[in-house]
């Protein structure tokens, strides 16, 4: 990250004390390697020290400073947007990966839990989900819904102490590797759509739960389809009141948007824990700098990444003044999108032939290339770039709401195919 607030005396000595810890924390010479921008060192030491993804966010997650803005009790340090900011430069400076192994969990599951669960529920998942020692997924999107997510059909019918759940979701990310997944189901079909919804914790291990991987066109399979069939969830697994699951679901959508907002999704950058500055490594994918209209567009490339980490950080701080993350949240997601496509469009276009054809040995030229595939869903998930738009039409610009032929209409008296 190259945009900083200055430091006060505050922010040095809690940048000396994350520092500290980092370095009782890492592998012997590490920070002096990451110093000297000796990258070769650094990935001799990662491969002899068997450091990855996986064994850093265990050692982070059981610190306080996976997530500084989480409550001291559950694994953070109710701490303020500006700590975050100075674990995250410490971070990129010492080449650590800034996102989580478990990036639907810290930025997705936690947030909703902290806001809406029990406290048992908090003091059963929240720290497991910073240690990355279970992963969670989101049971949100069906084949008939995704951006009018709230008319979904997966059903949740009471039996006593249990929930009995029958449906199917699509495009659930990393269901395959997940604990347990943030599942919204119809519980009330007799009332308007967005009145009849809960939210559930679901084991990913329950009988009735057949996980399905889709294979997508980078070569894999990031997503699933997720049957769900006479599913059991104990009732002290449903987050929130029964039929207040939007309002739920809306902080878990909410904070996706904030989390997407922040992520490069640069896989060039993020080799197996080591992650390199992630400007420096788009730099490292275009061959001829020397090129006016190629420094111009970098230039553009550079002022709007400013852009965004202001804005990101904006919408941070206005969180921490307790509001609501608000349509900064969209504002900035739909920005990253376009922006990582834009980008990755450009690193592929001056690649020339070595944009589309490569020797198979050659790794830095796949990365590319599915960096640019993968950029494709930037603009669907987390809510389409269309999507989003409307809502910052109604939401900032004060248009007036898209028509809505279910307004007021119980759900299940609803047409649909
Ligand atoms: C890589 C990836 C990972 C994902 N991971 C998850 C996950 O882990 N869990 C999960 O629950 N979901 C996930 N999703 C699903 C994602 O949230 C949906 O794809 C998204 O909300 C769009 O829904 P849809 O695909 O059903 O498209 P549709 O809603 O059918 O939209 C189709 C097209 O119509 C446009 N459109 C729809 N409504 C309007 C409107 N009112 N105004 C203007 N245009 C409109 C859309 O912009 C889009 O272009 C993922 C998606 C992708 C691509």
């Amino acid at each position: 990250m190259r945009w900083e607030i200055e430091d006060t005396p505050e922010r040095t000595a809690f940048r000396t004390e994350f520092r500290t810890w980092l370095g009782d924390a890492l592998p012997a010479t590490w920070m002096d390697l990451a110093e000297a921008g000796d990258d070769a060192g650094l990935e001799r030491l990662r491969a002899d020290n068997n450091f990855n993804p996986f064994a850093w966010q265990g050692t982070i997650g059981r610190s306080p400073y996976a997530a500084p803005l989480w409550p001291k009790e559950h694994g953070g340090l109710s701490g303020e947007t500006w700590m975050q900011q100075v674990i995250r430069s410490e971070l990129v400076r010492y080449r650590l990966p800034t996102v989580s192994i478990n990036l639907l969990g810290v930025g997705l599951a936690g947030p909703t839990l902290i806001e809406h669960g029990t406290e048992a529920q908090k003091e059963r998942y929240l720290r497991k989900i910073l240690s990355a020692e279970e992963i969670w997924c989101q049971l949100f999107s069906e084949p008939g819904s995704g951006s009018d997510l709230a008319s979904l059909s997966t059903r949740a019918v009471r039996d006593g102490d249990e929930w009995v759940v029958n449906g199917q979701k699509v495009w659930t990310t990393i269901a395959q590797f997940a604990a347990f997944g943030m599942l919204l189901a119809r519980s009330d079909p007799d009332v308007p759509k967005h009145e009849g919804l809960s939210y559930f914790i679901l084991d990913m291990k329950s009988p009735g739960v057949d996980i399905r991987p889709l294979r997508q066109m980078t070569g894999s399979s990031e997503f699933n389809e997720v049957f769900l069939t006479d599913v059991r969830i104990p009732d002290a697994n449903r987050v929130g009141d029964v039929g207040d699951g939007w309002r739920c679901a809306r902080t878990t959508l909410m904070n996706e948007r904030m989390a997407l907002a922040g992520v490069s999704l640069d896989p060039v950058s993020f080799s197996g824990g080591v992650r390199r500055d992630a400007w420096q490594s788009y730099l490292d994918q275009i061959p001829d700098r020397t090129d006016r209209r190629v420094r111009q567009s970098l230039a553009q490339f550079y002022i709007e990444s400013e852009v965004k980490e202001i804005t990101a950080f904006r919408a941070n701080s206005a969180r921490m003044r307790g509001q609501q993350p608000g349509p900064e949240g969209a504002v900035n997601k739909v920005f990253n999108a376009e922006y990582n496509q834009r980008r990755s469009n450009f690193a592929v276009d001056v690649n020339g032939m070595a944009g589309i054809a490569w020797a198979p040995d050659d790794s830095k030229s796949l990365a590319r290339a599915t960096t640019f595939l993968r950029a494709r869903a930037n603009t669907i998930e987390g809510g389409t770039s269309e999507v989003l738009r409307n809502q910052m039409a109604e939401r900032i610009l004060g248009l007036p709401r898209d028509f809505e032929a279910d307004k007021g209409v119980a759900w299940g008296q609803v047409t649909r195919n």
